[in-house]
């Protein structure tokens, strides 16, 4: 499997970011296609398999999406769902989203154990696991059902869980040793470094143990910024101002108080106070998973 160093991240087309149509997403997927990205990354949980579909059918493009399933049959309807809404009778790279450590990775293993008879049978090509924390990278890096890491880096080391960025830097280093494939996310902190995208580009473009960094992005501006700092160019600007930056949580009015938000942010970025989800802008690493709990839409990073 050959990925390009730089891989196409489609968080932000979801409804949970800036809600882009398929159609309206296209030409940003085909303009980079055409600066040389044939890695895309999606989720069960984004919603935009619809958007790469077309993408997915070209040849030498390498789709990689996760699901939240924790048993075999949560996992098999993720994963015939992708397959369905791709087009794709073969997955690149499928796996287990946002594992905290290496207690989680257990109570998967049903849903991991699936996708290796999957990978046996021929439905997707390598297995993988995505995490914020620095226990999980290292107890993946052992694990021999689990060929990916998607894990999270930035040069401030927003968002890394259990440990400080150097902690993170070294687990990742041991799992590169140990053969596996190392994608990186949250290179610009969830939108926290849009101020000093360059800087926070080439640390992750610069880090030697990963294959690929995949940086969210919505707007041809973004991708041609992005692609040009990992090619080694001068991009456009230090920091990257071709979008409504900086962004945050917006919390919308006819929210009804329930708290679910709040327990679905494990980074303890909200609280409830007078009625209402509060947001502490410091902690939101504007992964938008609050979003995808709250039973009237009221949540969306824009
Ligand atoms: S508040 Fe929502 S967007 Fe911010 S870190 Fe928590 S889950 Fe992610
Ligand atoms: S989940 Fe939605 S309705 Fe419930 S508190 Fe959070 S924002 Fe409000």
């Amino acid at each position: 499997m050959r990925v390009s160093d730089l891989c196409f991240g489609s968080l932000p087309f979801s409804r949970a970011h800036y809600n882009v149509s398929p159609d309206d997403s296209a030409y940003v997927i085909d303009f980079a296609w055409d600066m040389g990205v044939n890695f895309f990354d999606t989720a069960d949980f984004y919603d935009t398999y619809a958007h790469l579909k077309k993408v997915a059918k070209r040849e030498g493009s390498v789709i990689a999406s996760r699901s939240f399933a924790f048993d075999r049959e949560g996992m098999r309807r993720s994963l015939d769902r992708a397959r369905r809404e791709l087009g794709r009778d073969t997955l690149d790279i499928f796996g287990l989203h946002e594992q905290e450590s290496a207690l989680t990775l257990k109570g998967h293993r049903e849903a991991l154990e699936y996708l290796v008879r999957e990978k046996e049978r021929g439905t997707v090509r390598a297995i993988a696991v995505s995490t914020h924390t620095v226990d999980c990278v290292r107890a993946a890096a052992t694990m021999s059902e689990v060929d990916i890491i998607f894990a999270i880096l930035n040069v401030e080391g927003l968002g890394i869980r259990g440990g400080c960025r150097a902690d993170m830097e070294k687990a990742l280093e041991l799992a590169w040793n140990c053969g596996k494939g190392i994608y990186l996310m949250k290179a610009l902190g969830g939108g926290h470094l849009y101020s000093q995208a360059r800087r926070a580009l080439e640390y992750v473009r610069d880090f030697p143990h990963k294959h690929s960094v995949a940086v969210g992005m919505h707007t041809p501006y973004e991708v041609q910024f992005a692609a040009r700092v990992f090619a080694r160019e001068e991009p456009p600007a230090e920091e990257i101002s071709g979008g409504p930056h900086p962004r945050r949580l917006v919390i919308e009015d006819w929210c009804e108080g329930c708290g679910q938000c709040v327990e679905a942010c494990d980074f303890g970025a909200l609280s409830m106070g007078e009625g209402r989800p509060r947001v502490a802008p410091a902690k939101c690493v504007l992964c938008g998973y609050c979003a995808k709990v709250c039973p009237h839409f009221c949540l969306k990073v824009m």
